[in-house]
């Protein structure tokens, strides 16, 4: 329980929201700045991304409308392009947040130096202290017009210096440009390229992985993006920010029960760092394969660089000393894994 806590959160994303809904239910009182960043057009939320959301705002019908994807078309490296079965929910990140409760009350309002904690879910961070980047990519967005149309599969393809991701929505199609701007990706591609028209630019994203150098203080935590940035070709950004969001609830409560404050924020820290050297995992096995040019290999390094930083942070980690459980961090028993 966080019954008589104040809390304030800065952000006004899915991470902000599911930390302020877990910790008004505990009993805590949630204060916020409800600033909002650059929202994408469309994006694929895994059945594991609604079932997170489903439970944290106990509301089973959630994102149940949604339009859905069915196959996923690949075409990746030398490989020819192949259909593979594919189950997501396709939404813009705005509509998203639309169906989920504002992460403060709106009308109370009271500053981040007068709350027990902050969430940091936003930047900038409190420490100041320059982000980790495990190389460097934008992506852009473009709104396109199919000229012909598989209307339930998202596809992806790996160009000389980039991939592309195209994702279909109930009423437009949207297409992702990683490593360069949209027109050179597509003039470079074999299967998108010829198949679509650009009716629109949209915005453009930083989608490197990163890491805070600190995500946590005795008084704070970052929370999502700020904290542990994911590459969207993990497809699953929003389940790791809802993920981030319970942990972070929880330490909170756990310090609101009177448990060691110091070990129940090194833990939040431990299981951020593991999170982020599993996605990088992950990530090489897409950049080591998605082609040879210089730009693919930099990625690869890169990747490589931000593993070791990984290993490196979780040497300092201790023991584990907690886990999740539900909602609730708890004590692991000696011998207990
Ligand atoms: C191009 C793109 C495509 C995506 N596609 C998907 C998808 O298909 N499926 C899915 O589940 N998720 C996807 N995501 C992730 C998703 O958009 C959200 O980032 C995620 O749901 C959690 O965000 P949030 O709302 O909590 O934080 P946000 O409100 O998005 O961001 C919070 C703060 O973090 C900062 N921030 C964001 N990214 C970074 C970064 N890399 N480095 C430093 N600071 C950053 C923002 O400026 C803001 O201050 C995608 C992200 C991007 C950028």
């Amino acid at each position: 329980m966080a019954k008589g806590l104040n809390i304030y959160i800065k952000g006004d994303g899915i991470a902000a929201r599911c930390c302020a809904h877990l910790l008004r239910r505990a009993g805590a009182k949630v204060f916020g700045d409800g600033v909002a960043s650059a929202r994408v057009p469309a994006m694929m939320l895994s059945p594991l991304a609604i079932s997170l959301m489903r439970d944290v705002f106990t509301a089973p019908a959630l994102f149940s409308n949604v339009f859905e994807i069915e196959r996923r078309y690949v075409t990746w490296g030398a490989t020819e392009r192949t259909a593979i079965p594919h189950a997501s929910a396709v939404i813009s990140e705005g509509a998203l947040l639309a169906a989920v409760p504002p992460p403060w009350d709106g009308d109370q309002q009271i500053a981040p130096e007068e709350c027990d904690f902050t969430i940091h879910a936003a930047l900038p961070l409190p420490d100041g202290k320059p982000r980790q980047r495990f190389g460097a990519r934008e992506a852009a967005t473009a709104r396109i017009r199919l000229k012909d149309s598989d209307g339930r599969a998202c596809e992806i393809e790996s160009v000389g210096d980039g991939w592309l991701f195209l994702i279909p929505t109930a009423e437009a199609a949207w297409l992702l440009a990683v490593g360069g701007p949209v027109e050179t990706l597509l003039a470079a591609s074999r299967q998108i390229g010829p198949r679509v028209e650009i009716e629109a630019g949209g915005g453009e994203f930083d989608c490197a992985p990163g890491m805070a150098e600190a995500v946590q203080g005795e008084h704070w935590m970052a929370c999502g993006p700020v904290a542990v940035g994911f590459d969207p070709i993990c497809g699953d950004g929003t389940a790791h920010a809802v993920r981030e969001a319970i942990l972070a609830a929880a330490v909170i409560a756990g310090i609101a029960r009177g448990e060691d404050r110091r070990a129940l924020l090194s833990h939040y820290r431990a299981v951020l760092t593991l999170a982020m050297g599993r996605h990088l995992d992950l990530c090489a096995d897409y950049y080591r394969s998605g082609g040879d040019s210089p730009w693919w290999r930099d990625q690869g390094d890169a990747l490589a660089r931000g593993r070791a930083w990984c290993e490196a942070r979780m040497q300092s980690a201790g023991p584990r000393m907690y886990r999740l459980q539900d909602f609730d961090l708890l004590p692991l028993t000696a011998g207990a894994a």
